[in-house]
């Protein structure tokens, strides 16, 4: 397998490259800057001897390593994405390479008091003797996820060069704009043309997500009436009051501070309000597809009842869906998922397999015709300064992904 020294020279050749998406940018990809990175990548993917390497006008990457047995094997994929998010820098990112950690803290930056901390992040110790790479306390990392293209880069790299290992066809995708949603939204999947893929793009050594929640978006506006306070009385009617009203009809307890594992839950992310209106913003979150609905129909009742007290105008409400889970799509070729974790315990690791209280690209893709599992790509902490990822998890995501390549070849032969 790759060494831990050409695999870090690899992964900090991409951290080194600032790829931040921009959400306010209509074009894809969202920042010209993460064309630097895509066609480093190009280049790459075509030095370690892949075929068929595209990019296309958005910077969506593909490439092939074809099958090298002669039955029949489904075509599978390997997809993660290049940019990083923009909630925090990206730019001029000092990766630090902590050898041997000692399960102590970790000055990250001595001269702005920033430590990680085991004390905080217990995770840490899970990684007690390996190595890690941090930032230097001012910038992400970006193993979220330029982890997971290291490491599908170089399972390829090892698959080329180790012919013996049987495999069928095998897909790579790389692309633009995962951190603002948009990752799956211009990826052609019939051009794609795999049975299935893996998003490496989830966290911790083990992990395993098929399931993640359905998702909408909630706008609740509400009209008030605004009267010179001396003369208000039985005339003002206070958008503010109504909004709080809508606010208490909700359950106080099925919010994200106070739900876990498969529990839904509104949360009231934005208030606006003055006298004459006021608007609430809200997301809704439900693994379950038929609680997820029961509570979209909730938060129009709450309005409906309003209405009828107040009149029929005062509270508007407009849901949107944002995305669905996968698991319903996945359930149908759940050897996929089977495979994965054949995979992993194959590379001595226990499988975590949970749901997601989030959406990914896998999700979208897997509505799209692609189903689409998330496995770890190994970082920590991402989107802040006090992402890391252990060297030792990115070799065992290779060899997880390697490991899929031959089970898949194997239970087809
Ligand atoms: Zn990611």
């Amino acid at each position: 397998m790759i060494s831990k020294q050409n695999l870090i020279d690899r992964f900090v050749s991409y951290v080194t490259v600032d790829t931040e998406s921009d959400p306010n940018s209509m074009t894809t990809p969202s920042s010209k800057k993460q064309w630097d990175l895509a066609h480093q990548l190009v280049k790459e993917l075509k030095a370690i001897g892949l075929e068929d390497v595209t990019i296309d006008e958005n910077a969506y990457i593909m490439a092939t390593l074809p099958s090298n047995v002669s039955h029949d094997v489904p075509t599978i994929g390997f997809i993660s994405h290049f940019d990083t998010t923009p909630d925090f820098t990206g730019a001029n990112v000092k990766p630090q390479i902590i050898k041997n950690y000692d399960g102590k803290d970790i000055v990250l930056n001595a001269e702005q008091n920033i430590v990680l901390s085991p004390d905080y992040f217990e995770d840490l110790l899970l990684y007690k003797g390996q190595t890690l790479i941090t930032t230097d306390g001012t910038t992400l990392l970006g193993a979220d996820d330029k982890a997971g293209i290291a490491e599908i880069i170089s399972a390829m790299e090892y698959l080329v060069q180790h012919p013996e290992i049987k495999h069928g066809k095998i897909r790579v995708g790389f692309t633009p704009d995962e951190e603002i949603g948009r990752g799956a939204h211009k990826f052609d999947v019939e051009k794609f043309g795999a049975d299935w893929a893996y998003t490496m793009d989830g966290s911790e050594i083990g992990e395993l997500e098929y399931e993640n929640f359905n998702a909408a978006g909630a706008v609740v506006t509400i009209k008030g009436k605004i009267v010179h306070p001396g003369y208000a009385k039985g005339k003002m009617i206070n958008s503010m009051y109504i909004a709080q009203e809508y606010i208490n009809a909700l359950p106080r307890e099925e919010t994200p501070e106070q739900t876990s594992g498969r529990e839904g839950f509104y949360h009231l992310y934005s208030i606006k309000g003055e006298v004459d209106h006021t608007t609430l913003q809200y997301i809704i979150r439900d693994h379950d597809r038929t609680h997820f609905e029961e509570r979209k129909q909730f938060m129009k009742n709450i309005a409906d009842d309003i209405n009828k007290k107040l009149g029929v105008d005062t509270v508007e409400i407009e849901i949107k869906d944002q995305y669905f889970n996968m698991r319903e799509k996945v359930e149908p070729v759940m050897h996929i998922v089977d495979i994965a974790e054949e995979a992993i315990k194959e590379a001595g690791i226990t499988p975590i397999i949970k749901p997601i209280r989030g959406g990914t690209d896998g999700s979208q893709l897997s509505f799209m015709g692609l189903p689409c599992p998330n496995i770890f790509a190994g970082g920590h902490n991402f989107h802040g300064r006090y992402e890391y990822v252990p060297v030792e998890s990115m070799q065992k995501a290779i060899e997880v992904i390697v490991n899929i390549a031959q089970i898949t070849a194997k239970r087809n032969a």
